[in-house]
């Protein structure tokens, strides 16, 4: 069978969405993790959200969220990979790293995704609840501040959300019982 021969647009348009897609693999691998943090954390009895950190495709930091295990407000899954990642790095400055979390950012997070200087973000589930990156507030990509970040959303979202309410339905079920 012969092949036709691709014209330039066809081919950069093939090129464009090969790339997409790998990118997209790339991501919910990262995601996978992000989310067995998460599953982790539901075990020891907190919120199951869970966030990896990567740079130039190693995995940096992983934590999920331990509020109740360390009775800490500021333990949320982000702030705890981004004070692994500062400390396995040595500096602060994390403008060569990604982070993947499976919920979207609350204003603490995002507040110190601004200040640690992350350029991506990519999360799975929004937050009616709590989200400042897209849902309640825009803080990752607002004009004022100094800092923007590129962000991804809704990677692997309905296993990122499914954790989560059935964490919640078996709290309630525990309760009722
Ligand atoms: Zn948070």
């Amino acid at each position: 069978m012969s092949r036709r021969k691709l014209t330039p647009v066809e081919k950069a348009r093939r090129e464009i969405y090969s790339v997409s897609c790998l990118d997209i693999l790339n991501h919910q691998n990262w995601m996978a993790l992000a989310l067995e943090q998460a599953q982790q954390a539901a075990q020891e009895g907190d919120v199951p959200v869970g966030a990896v950190i990567v740079r130039n495709g190693e995995l940096i930091a992983a934590a999920g969220n331990a509020r109740q295990r360390l009775q800490r407000p500021t333990a949320h899954a982000e702030i705890l990979a981004i004070e692994q990642a500062c400390e396995k790095l040595g500096t602060w400055n994390l403008s060569d790293c990604a982070v993947y979390v499976t919920l979207e950012p609350c204003c603490m997070c995002a507040g110190a995704i601004l200040q640690a200087r992350i350029p991506l973000v990519v999360y799975g589930a929004d937050d009616p609840k709590a989200g400042a990156v897209k849902t309640l507030f825009s803080l990752l990509n607002d004009s004022r501040l100094n800092h923007r970040c590129e962000v991804i959303s809704g990677i692997l979202d309905t296993a990122c959300g499914k954790v989560l309410t059935d964490f919640f339905q078996k709290r309630r079920d525990e309760k009722k019982g």
